[in-house]
């Protein structure tokens, strides 16, 4: 049976589906123009820790994330790539 197009195989597609591991291979991004947000009023330590690399949830100290997408979240709540997991796994498993 061969019903996927060429150039996917189901090794392709089971990278999808796994969760990804790629071990913080990207950097913890610039945070020097940080903006104020709304958000700061529920976190107001939240460009503080986020200069200091320091999860805005778990207070743990972030080495780098695994994708942009995960860099580009840590941005705007400041939550390392554990923490962003933890979240997305969830909504993955109340849907
Ligand atoms: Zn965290």
């Amino acid at each position: 049976m061969n019903y996927l197009p060429e150039g996917i195989d189901t090794s392709t597609l089971g990278i999808l589906k796994t969760p990804k591991k790629k071990a913080f291979s990207f950097p913890v991004p610039d945070t020097s123009n940080i903006q104020k947000k709304p958000i700061d009023l529920i976190f107001p330590q939240r460009i503080h820790n986020m200069k200091s690399h320091v999860c805005t949830t778990c207070y743990e100290l972030i080495k780098g994330f695994d994708d942009v997408v995960s860099q580009k979240e840590f941005l705007i709540s400041g939550m390392c790539q554990k923490c962003q997991d933890d979240i997305f796994d969830e909504e993955h498993t109340q849907s």
